[in-house]
């Protein structure tokens, strides 16, 4: 059976979770999961993992990552995934496909705004249905010469998509490097688009640490510069809706604007900087992805030990 789903449904299992996690003050962490095989196959892999390395939270591509191509997907088999997140306990959240651009404007190229839309309620559906908070999205890519068109342009493609898909999937826009028109870094962007949703409450954010410090928003080679990062989120209120952290080294230097992740305490950020953002009491009860290099899971096993030590040691 096949369908699509424009319902109202509670959030629920995914909001408890983020609760006792965050109550318990337990570290969620995992990396990017392959869905080849289909969302059961992808759901054993994140169970297996879960059992190795303790691994409870995971990001995958709901369907093929580099096409917009609407997923036409078998819900009893989203659903079976759906049931074994609950069983576990695992949280889980969609990447969009890259393609993917908020800042596409309806005016200038109709077609293409609207696969883009249909693309990203096509997420949110099997959001959904696998049991995953929601779709993490990259802020936009506008023409540099026209930045006010560009943020015009991505509140009318969410303001679109809200009005679209009503469930409890949530969009999370995802903080960026710096390029692409240069929008989209900086807290105040992120919370004033969220501010100006039709729906607010369904739009959250995905902070990424590489792009945070390529972008030049995050000093980590600053001694008081995650204290400054964390007040400036604080005053604007961009804490409090982040669902998700992108845990990723850079490659590149600070405030480069070149996005290259690299694995954790191999890269330019230290992990005393890492670890002073990540244990942060702003940042308890999100979900930490891995989104390093690494061509099969088992390369991210030096990481997660890193990533327990950061959270647990002092
Ligand atoms: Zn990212």
């Amino acid at each position: 059976m096949e369908k699509f789903l424009y319902t109202v449904l509670p959030v629920s299992m995914n909001m408890l979770l983020k609760l006792s996690v965050h109550m318990a003050n337990e570290l969620s962490y995992g990396c990017h999961i392959k869905l080849s095989g289909g969302y059961v196959r992808m759901a054993e892999r994140a169970i297996a993992l879960y059992e190795q390395e303790g691994c409870s939270s995971f990001q995958f591509f709901a369907k093929n990552p580099r096409s917009l191509q609407v997923k036409q997907f078998v819900t009893a088999e989203a659903e079976r995934c759906r049931q074994l997140m609950e069983h576990y306990r695992l949280r889980s959240v969609i990447h969009s496909a890259y393609p993917l651009n908020l800042a596409i404007s309806i005016h200038d190229q109709p077609e293409a705004a609207i696969q883009h839309i249909q693309s990203l309620c096509n997420d949110l559906e099997i959001a959904e249905v696998t049991g995953a908070i929601g779709v993490v999205v990259h802020f936009g890519v506008a023409k540099k010469s026209n930045r006010l068109a560009g943020y015009q342009d991505i509140l009318t493609t969410l303001n679109t998509v809200l009005a679209m898909y009503k469930g409890p999937a949530l969009i999370l826009l995802e903080n960026q490097a710096g390029l692409y028109g240069g929008i989209g870094s900086t807290f105040e962007e992120h919370v004033q688009i969220k501010q100006l949703c039709i729906d607010p409450e369904r739009v959250g954010f995905c902070f990424d640490t590489c792009h945070a410090y390529v972008s030049g928003l995050w000093h980590a080679d600053n001694q008081l510069g995650t204290e400054q990062l964390l007040r400036d989120g604080d005053r604007l209120g961009y804490w409090d809706d982040v669902e998700v952290v992108h845990v990723n080294d850079a490659a590149e230097p600070f405030g480069s604007m070149r996005d290259r992740h690299a694995q954790l305490g191999t890269g330019h950020i230290s992990l005393a900087a890492m670890k002073e953002l990540l244990s942060a009491s702003q940042l308890h009860g999100v979900m930490n992805v891995l989104e390093t290099p690494a061509s099969d899971v088992s390369f991210h096993q030096p990481e997660w030990e890193i990533l327990r030590q950061l959270h647990y040691s002092n």
